[in-house]
């Protein structure tokens, strides 16, 4: 007997139908002997149409009334999921994530997870229930709801199940897998069988949806064995079967069977540029544009800054799309006067592509084949960044499919491994 966490996606928990079949799938890990607690998120498109509902009154929302909408999506759904388990004959009871407690920090809308009290969860397993929690909420110190930002459900999951000390965190979802890039763009994209924890981490926080990066990050801080695996199949389905199909995040480098230089391509539509032209060359630049971005509580992703000619240089970074109009409000106010910048200049279509492989270690001319292959389809290549493990490049945002296709077929993705 082991416990087990799942974790359902929107779209796996998409209609009353598909709840049915979660219930079923618990079920049957239920009636296996095992201890399950299930971390559902909102019906699919519910969180977006409870945000929306939010902007149609103001197009300024208060982070903390939209994280008070918000979390109700997930509210409806466990306790949806409670009933169609009672339904299956599987005793199962449902929280919130302060009922539990979920407890996090006060950053509405994006907020981290501090620490997880279980009691109340542990004593219902031992009496033989199933537990359903929240995915994407938690609660702050004052008792104020929090949300944990879009695609949280995987990190309420993740942490739940490194709190329990869970054998296995299982993330059901519309794919069968983490895949060499998304398959949506790419049919050819082939399926991982592990990917291992780094890469993993390198395509969540360069922008694949798959996983929420903070999921990844609780995966590898506390080595929760962690597979991702499709919803859609047919719920009765043999539990061994269903234990080796997937992609499961390994940790030990040399369990990496699938010795690709390249795993995967990973892209973001979701950046915007802003540059800030004619800046006077002079030490402490970058912290007076910078710092008062990082005190309005902006995450900025890649930044570049040129050489100086006469005195002055160009200073460009890219932003969250959403957190955009919020930075150029900043940089109007309180950086152009004080640091004497000619003009500031912006971009909101521009999009991160990324290729991810720890092969780079060991392999050179990944750069220039991807180099090669941008310009090759008349592709401008505005921004460079790299790491050991990464190239990731901003360009206009209207050749992303282009690049993403191009990229997966010069680095022979849908035949390697
Ligand atoms: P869920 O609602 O289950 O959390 P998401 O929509 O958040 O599901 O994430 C699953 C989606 O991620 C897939 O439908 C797929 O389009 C997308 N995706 C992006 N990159 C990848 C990838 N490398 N492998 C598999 N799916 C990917
Ligand atoms: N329902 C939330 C969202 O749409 C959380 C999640 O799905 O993981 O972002
Ligand atoms: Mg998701």
């Amino acid at each position: 007997m082991a416990l087990i966490v799942h974790k359902y996606g929107g779209t796996s928990m998409g209609s009353t139908e598909r709840i049915r079949n979660v219930a079923r799938r618990v079920a049957k890990w239920h009636a296996a002997g095992h201890q399950i607690v299930v971390v559902p998120s909102a019906m699919s498109g519910e969180t977006n149409r409870l945000l929306g509902l939010a902007r149609e009154i103001t197009d300024r929302p208060d982070p903390r009334e939209l994280d008070m909408i918000a979390s109700t999506g997930e509210q409806v759904a466990v306790g949806l999921l409670a009933l169609a388990l009672a339904a299956e004959g599987i005793p199962a009871r449902s929280y919130a994530g302060w009922q539990v407690a979920v407890r996090t920090d006060s950053a509405y809308t994006k907020a981290r997870i501090e620490g997880i009290d279980h009691k109340r969860v542990t004593r219902d397993l031992d009496a033989g229930k199933v537990v359903v929690i929240t995915g994407f909420q938690g609660v702050d110190d004052e008792g104020h709801i929090t949300t944990l930002g879009r695609g949280g459900s995987d990190t309420s999951a993740v942490a739940i199940a490194a709190a329990l000390k869970a054998a296995e965190c299982l993330i059901y979802t519309d794919v069968d897998g983490v895949y060499t890039t998304d398959p949506r763009i790419v049919p050819e994209a082939r399926r991982l069988k592990v990917v291992s924890f780094e890469e993993m981490l390198e395509m969540a926080s360069l922008g694949s949806k798959i996983l929420q990066i903070r999921s990844v990050e609780f995966a590898g801080k506390y080595r929760v064995p962690t597979r991702v695996l499709s919803s859609l199949t047919d719920p009765l389905m043999p539990l061994d079967e269903e234990m080796r199909s997937g992609t499961l995040i390994t940790f030990e480098e040399d369990e990496h069977m699938e010795q690709a230089v390249i795993s995967g391509i990973a892209f973001n539509r979701d950046e915007a540029k802003i540059t800030i032209l004619g800046v006077p060359d002079r030490p402490g630049i970058a912290y007076q544009i910078l710092g008062p971005i990082a005190d309005a509580n902006i995450d900025v992703d890649m930044i570049i800054q040129n050489q100086a000619v006469g005195g002055t240089t160009d200073f460009s970074f890219t932003v969250h799309r959403s957190e955009f109009k919020k930075a150029l409000e900043v940089i109007d106010a309180e950086v152009k006067g004080k640091i004497g910048a000619r003009e500031i200049g912006s971009d909101e279509k521009v999009c991160k592509v990324s290729a991810v492989g720890i092969g780079m270690r060991s392999h050179v001319g990944i750069a220039s084949l991807m180099f090669r292959t941008l310009s090759e389809e008349g592709i401008n290549i505005q921004m460079i960044s790299t790491s050991e493990i990464k190239i990731s490049v901003i360009i206009d945002d209207k050749y992303m499919e282009l690049a993403v296709r191009a990229l997966h077929k010069a680095f022979d993705l849908e035949h390697a491994g």
